[in-house]
């Protein structure tokens, strides 16, 4: 397969699109840093000398990438020289070629399996409390052991980070902890907005293809400062998918069928509209034009609207004993009639329970799907899940994004 010099590159740490030409490397050699700043001209050594650790050159776009001061006592800095304006990793100082790729704005590494594929960007949006990351602790779970036995695939964390990050706020308070998680802070916080990245690998030689997933906060959606609009315009700017949460039991009309109290909560009609705008808007598109990103709308909790009515009122917020969420998937292949068949349905249960606005609005992404999930399997009381944890159906939307839209298909 022949490469094109201007290959562009969507970095899942900063979404900038990067000019494969452009990277900066880091040295292997140890000695190349000191020897660097022993010989550098005095501009450069004022640029990248630091007086914290003289022995390290300053990593300025990654300390910059942090919001840190790059001459300041917290600033990044690295023991590996960091080799800029090279075309082929080649370090002006030690002569040796190497292969560890940066992006050039924020130098988060770029895998050999990211460079070949891309990464694909699947960014996860809804307003406060649907549950999105519930979602994701169940997602990544069941994509690490389920689905990868089932369809023969490996799937395992592309960096140190990616698995330490999952099992301190996801796997440890959910699955072993069988507690609910805190809500997901605003992108404000820097550190806390790094994607988990995934390699799935079908063992077939082509090498693996990497996911990252992008957790976003609820808070960021439902508010309407022009602050919280730029956030999610950068998470969702070169997204491979998005999928959308919707809490049927937030929803003014199943509350009303199923007999529970009101609650104030927002409109997923205009939380969703505003999330076209804010692409519309960042991909100069026209307020007509279809958006391209893939949409999965995917009703979350299922498992509680799961069960048969108790008389007409409530049927139609249920999804009762002959509901298709109740057939099996075919297992060991991407079932996409079984998916075809729920998303009907649940289209229909949100036409009658949210209103036709929300399809809508769903109706502006020229590729989209729906989706009932639950991620926890039962309700947690105190916010303890004491029968354990038991996802449903939480794979189906990825099956459907890496079968429909994936340049490779996928299982
Ligand atoms: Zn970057
Ligand atoms: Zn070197």
């Amino acid at each position: 397969m022949s490469k094109k010099r201007s290959q562009r590159y969507i970095c899942p740490f900063c979404y900038g699109s990067i000019d494969m030409s452009q990277v900066h490397y880091a040295c292997n050699d140890p000695l190349c840093t000191r020897t660097f700043l022993g010989t550098c001209t005095e501009a450069e050594k004022r640029r990248y000398g630091s007086v914290y650790r003289p022995e390290e050159e300053i990593d300025v776009e990654r300390s910059e990438f942090l919001g840190l001061d790059p001459y300041g006592s917290a600033a990044v800095t690295t023991k590996s020289h960091i080799i800029r304006g090279s075309v082929d990793g080649k370090c002006e100082i030690c002569g040796s070629r190497n292969t560890d790729k940066l992006c050039p704005r924020c130098h988060h590494k770029i895998t050999k399996a990211a460079e070949r594929w891309g990464t694909s960007i699947y960014v996860l949006v809804g307003s406060e409390s649907v549950g999105k990351s519930h979602y994701l602790a169940s997602l990544i779970e069941t994509l690490k052991s389920s689905y990868a036995q089932e369809f023969g695939v490996t799937v395992a964390a592309t960096t140190e980070n990616t698995a330490d990050k999952f099992d301190d706020e996801y796997r440890r308070t959910v699955f072993d902890g069988g507690r609910c998680l805190p809500p997901t802070p605003t992108y404000g916080d820097v550190l806390t907005r790094d994607p988990l990245l995934y390699d799935l690998d079908r063992n077939d030689g082509d090498g693996p293809r990497t996911l990252a997933f992008v957790d976003t906060s609820g808070r960021d959606l439902d508010s309407t400062d022009k602050l919280a609009s730029l956030n999610i315009s950068t998470y969702i700017s070169g997204a491979a998918g998005i999928m959308f949460f919707v809490d049927a039991l937030q929803l003014p009309a199943v509350r009303t069928k199923l007999g529970l109290p009101a609650e104030d909560r927002p409109d997923p009609a205009a939380a969703l509209n505003y999330v076209a705008e804010v692409i519309r808007d960042k991909n100069r598109l026209k307020p007509k034009n279809p958006v391209e990103i893939p949409l999965a709308v995917v009703v979350t909790k299922c498992d509680r609207l799961m069960r048969p009515a108790m008389g007409e009122e409530d049927e139609d917020a249920l999804f009762g004993p002959e509901s298709s969420l109740h057939i099996p998937r075919e297992k060991g292949q991407a079932d996409l009639d079984d998916i075809a068949l729920v998303g009907t349905e649940v289209e229909e249960y949100l036409r009658r329970n949210a209103g036709q606005d929300l399809l809508n609005a769903v109706d502006q992404f020229e590729t989209h799907q729906y989706f009932a999930v639950s991620a926890l399997g039962g309700e947690p009381a105190d916010g303890v899940l004491s029968n354990g944890v038991a996802p449903y159906r939480v794979e189906d939307p990825m099956i459907w994004f890496l079968n429909t839209t994936e340049r490779r298909k996928w299982l």
